[in-house]
């Protein structure tokens, strides 16, 4: 059975046919609508799902946010732009025709990032640095959902009490400091208005409040790597989402890693599918039938 995998993330939609054997056939992206009606994501949808019309026999979808019972409920609605409830899957089953199965985005991705991972590993988180902070924990070789769909949404542990507000409600979330939405509000005075792409850029070329931006980040997600340790002794952490993915920065997590008792160590690899992992799977899971 093919399926037509969707991933809704705050910067960006993307949708792919994925195949019976897992393969990833076709790819398309657009720009997630800035705009905070639900009416603007259903249009970005439809755009989206049109090329792949008759194509698949069902939609698997990866959303940043929670997702229970089919519906998207964002826990920092300034991920998508404001849009705090979205009926996910009443309505790509509308603009498809086919039956739809929804999960969290980094919980598929985690799921996908555990398939790929070589050797007898049973327990491992998935870090997405991306807009926000977005993860996924395997237990036990079982992905953890939760009965309300929360399980796993690491970015909003606390990483500084006297640290920004989160678009959560909550001060100083890891999701606050170190997301690419979190490095961009930090910034000041040459750097306000910058994107976290073009802070990094400043940050290779050894510009001082982008490196401090950029290595408190990194500090930030270590120091969450060394409590998911502690929490349920993972074996290993795969980092990633286009932060996470970015050139060197998996390294400054490392060193940052490294500062910490060697008790909270543990096995850092970037994403193997890079930023296919939540496409893949939400398509592995609804195959499993796992969701
Ligand atoms: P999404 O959140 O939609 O899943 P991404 O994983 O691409 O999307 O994350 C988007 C965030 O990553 C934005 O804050 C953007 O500025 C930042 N970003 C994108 N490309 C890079 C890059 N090459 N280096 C550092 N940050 C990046």
């Amino acid at each position: 059975m093919s399926t037509l995998a969707i991933d809704i993330g705050g910067t960006k939609l993307a949708a792919a046919l994925i195949d019976p054997q897992q393969q990833l056939i076709d790819r398309h992206v657009l720009p997630t609508p800035a705009s905070r009606t639900p009416e603007a994501l259903r249009e970005a949808l439809r755009s989206l799902v049109a090329p792949f019309a008759g194509q698949a026999q069902r939609v698997a979808v990866a959303s940043t946010g929670i997702i229970r019972h089919g519906i998207l409920t964002a826990l920092n609605p300034d991920n998508l732009g404001g849009l705090a409830q979205f009926p996910l899957v009443d309505t790509l089953a509308q603009l498809t025709g086919l039956p739809c199965l929804a999960v969290n985005d980094a919980q598929a991705a985690a799921w996908a990032e555990y398939r790929a991972l070589l050797g007898d590993i049973r327990d491992m988180a998935f870090i997405t640095v991306s807009t926000g902070v977005g993860g996924g924990i395997i237990s036990h070789g079982k992905l953890l959902t939760g009965r309300h769909g929360m399980a796993g949404h690491i970015g909003h542990t606390l990483a500084d009490p006297h640290g920004p507000l989160c678009g959560c409600g909550r001060r100083g979330c890891v999701e606050a400091i170190a997301s690419g939405r979190g490095i961009s509000a930090q910034a000041v005075d040459a750097l306000h208005g910058m994107t976290a792409k073009e802070i990094y850029a400043l940050h290779q070329q050894g510009h001082p409040q982008a490196t401090c931006l950029i290595e408190r980040s990194a500090q930030t997600v270590a120091r969450l790597i060394a409590d998911l340790k502690a929490s349920y002794d993972c074996e290993c952490v795969v980092l990633g989402g286009s932060v996470g993915l970015a050139e060197g920065y998996l390294s400054l997590v490392a060193g940052y890693l490294a500062r910490e008792p060697a008790a909270y160590h543990t096995h850092l690899v970037a994403a193997h599918h890079q930023h296919d992992a939540g496409l893949l799977g939400a398509a592995m899971l609804a195959e499993e039938d796992i969701i």
